[in-house]
């Protein structure tokens, strides 16, 4: 028995909170050194969770049990307290040995970058050539992961629904909903300093600063720490949020078109914030008529508006994909309020007022 398998602490080096984790892998892997493991999941961090989940063989109770634990929660002093088991039926185990013994794909992808949203699973039973599977990812399983979905997939069977989201957002990618969803992806630049050649790769890097000079970006706008920018290509709605973190001096880059996103818009984005190309958004809010005033103070949220077309206001909306609403209700009375106009007066102009 291996009793430190995973090598979690060699991604989580110098990350005290992560230490914690590791320490705690340690113990929880320790209670079941007499048992026969089939295979070690761990999630970092997905949806604020981390979750050690594992399948093992109970040689006494001749039985197979899936365990989960909460990272967070878990103290080992007091182990029953945080145990959560399940028994797992042969015919899954039947189903999971079969799969891998006609598996034929990948059976290692490590390409951690961050310790953050960071997924880990190690089979220990081989495929039918003699290979563990192991692979350890940030956030989103790759396209040329796709025959270990089921695999995956079938372990979350198991789990409470409450996990449901951190298989989604593993699978995002391999399912094609990352590019219509606000999932968001981590990249160590300094959007102010960095060389945009080396990140954004020439080519792609070349068309955003074509696509800069065209000056097709509306409007972009410092809000908080982030920045929101839209767009209008070819008749087409963009949206580009770009959200740097101080703290873990990584930045989060979204685009709402159906390309990555690192993609022309937001590195022509980064170019207007770096040039202080600044033009604000107007802004409007609903005063949702059912509510009281004091209760619109709790509920208090504004949209950035880009447009006005035919009776709709275009928004941003809170996932940061471009939205139409109706200004007015069957009534005809318009519950939206303008905080702010555009510099040019757009909203003035297009409503008439
Ligand atoms: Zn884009």
């Amino acid at each position: 028995m291996v009793l430190y398998r995973l090598k979690w602490s060699d991604y989580m080096e110098n990350i005290n909170e992560k230490e914690m984790y590791s320490e705690k892998l340690k113990q929880i892997q320790r209670r079941f050194k007499k048992e026969e493991v089939i295979y070690d999941a761990i999630f970092a961090n997905f949806q604020n969770l981390s979750i050690y989940v594992g399948l093992y063989y109970m040689k006494k109770l001749k039985c197979y049990k899936l365990y989960w634990f909460d990272l967070d929660d878990y103290d080992n002093r007091y182990f029953n307290r945080y145990v959560n088991e399940v028994h797992v039926s042969n015919y899954y185990v039947n189903l999971l040995m079969s799969f891998l013994n006609n598996y034929d794909g990948i059976t290692e992808i490590s390409n951690v970058k961050s310790e953050e949203n960071f997924f880990m699973f190690y089979c220990y039973k081989k495929t039918g050539d003699n290979k563990n599977i192991n692979i350890s990812v940030n956030r989103f399983l790759p396209r040329e992961a796709i025959k270990l979905c089921d695999l995956i997939l079938s372990m979350g069977e198991y789990l409470p629904h409450k996990f449901n989201s951190l298989f989604d957002e593993l699978l995002a990618r391999i399912n094609d909903k990352v590019n219509n969803n606000d999932y968001l992806e981590d990249y160590e630049i300094d959007i102010l300093k960095c060389d945009l050649d080396e990140v954004y790769g020439s080519k792609i890097s070349k068309d955003g600063h074509i696509f800069y000079s065209k000056d097709l970006i509306k409007y972009v706008e410092k809000i908080g720490n982030e920045y929101y920018a839209y767009i209008e290509e070819d008749g087409k709605r963009i949206s580009v949020i770009i959200s740097p973190d101080s703290k873990t001096g990584t930045t989060q880059i979204y685009c709402s078109c159906p390309g990555e996103y690192l993609c022309k818009h937001s590195n022509a984005v980064i170019r207007a914030i770096r040039d202080k190309k600044w033009n604000k958004f107007a802004k409007i809010v609903y005063m949702n008529p059912n509510l009281h005033a004091i209760e619109r103070i709790e509920d208090f949220d504004y949209f950035l508006c880009v447009d006005v077309v035919d009776d709709k206001f275009i928004v941003i909306n809170h996932e940061g994909n471009i939205e139409e609403v109706e200004i007015y209700d069957p009534g005809r009375v318009c519950n939206w309020k303008i905080l702010a106009d555009t510099k040019d007066k757009m909203l003035k102009n297009k409503l008439n007022i």
